[in-house]
């Protein structure tokens, strides 16, 4: 199936998202979803036009609230492959209470965050992932905040499945897009995107030269969750690859008593006419 449509990105020539975008499309076609089965939900942000230039069903939410919208297309279509995206500010800052509680509640989700390490849309200021002493617009001296490490809270929020790639390894970035869509639960993959419009220190070849790609670590294990915090503490949180899996937990949607298959959306509603308008009218 062809997940390209014929929308063409005003992304900047050479952006980072452009290779999230054909790695989503590969990915969900190697793995024989049909577009009307895919939903992929975006937060605001350059990263978040990619639900547009997806041939699926799209939703540009607002900021920071691709999760809760996610959550809840999930919970009345259990049959949707649901993607949520966003980049770092949406994800990391306005949004960050609901990635770690979406990453708890371990709903069948694949989260991809667009990871450029500053503000893009708004023209370059400091954004949660930028590094101390990053110099921009609002922060002409250079940043005095610790950067966060979204990794390492996604490890202690009790997540399933996390990963991190880079706009430069499309092959990489596909096969983890695939892993997370066929993982059972929440799935977070961050991916290293440069803005090379405004964010002149963490280029392709920055990132080419600090990432470590985690088959360079001989016996590492991503079913260790401690080994996977150590070494991402060890390593800055520069790993790329499969990080963590837990194959065993179950979602929130096959955990929870009385969800059912069928999902809200495909439920027959057991009202008469008369109570089905009564009902409407409450919301009015
Ligand atoms: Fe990409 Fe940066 Fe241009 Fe936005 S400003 S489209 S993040 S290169």
């Amino acid at each position: 199936k062809d997940f390209r449509n014929n929308i063409k990105p005003n992304w900047c020539p050479g952006c980072g998202d452009f290779s999230v975008q054909a790695a989503i499309q590969r990915a969900a076609a190697n793995i024989g979803l049909e577009p009307e089965n895919l939903a992929v939900v975006s937060g605001i942000g350059c990263s978040g036009r990619i639900s547009g230039y997806i041939n699926a069903y799209g939703f540009h939410g607002i900021h920071g609230r691709s999760l809760p919208i996610a959550q809840g297309l999930k919970m009345a279509n259990r049959e949707l492959t649901v993607i949520a995206s966003g980049g770092d500010g949406d994800g990391f800052a306005i949004g960050m209470g609901h990635t770690v509680h979406a990453i708890r509640r371990n709903m069948n989700i694949t989260y991809i965050v667009m990871d450029n390490q500053i503000y893009g849309l708004t023209k370059g200021q400091t954004s949660p992932r930028s590094a101390e002493g990053f110099k921009t617009k609002s922060t002409p001296q250079g940043s005095i905040e610790s950067t966060l490490a979204p990794l390492e809270i996604a490890l202690s929020a009790g997540a399933t499945f996390v990963a991190q790639s880079f706009s430069s390894n499309l092959k990489q970035l596909t096969s983890l897009i695939e892993q997370g869509l066929q993982h059972e639960g929440f799935s977070m993959i961050n991916v290293f995107s440069p803005c090379v419009t405004f964010n002149k220190i963490n280029t392709y070849d920055w990132f080419k030269e600090n990432i470590i790609d985690l088959e360079e670590i001989e016996g590492y294990d991503p079913s260790n969750r401690i080994q996977a915090m150590t070494k991402l503490m060890e390593t800055g949180g520069m790993l790329t690859g499969l990080i963590y899996q837990d194959k065993q937990k179950k979602s929130y949607e096959n955990l929870v008593a009385g969800f059912k298959e069928e999902g809200l959306a495909k439920q027959n509603i057991s009202l008469s006419e008369e109570e089905f308008h009564k009902l409407l009218a409450e919301f009015k």
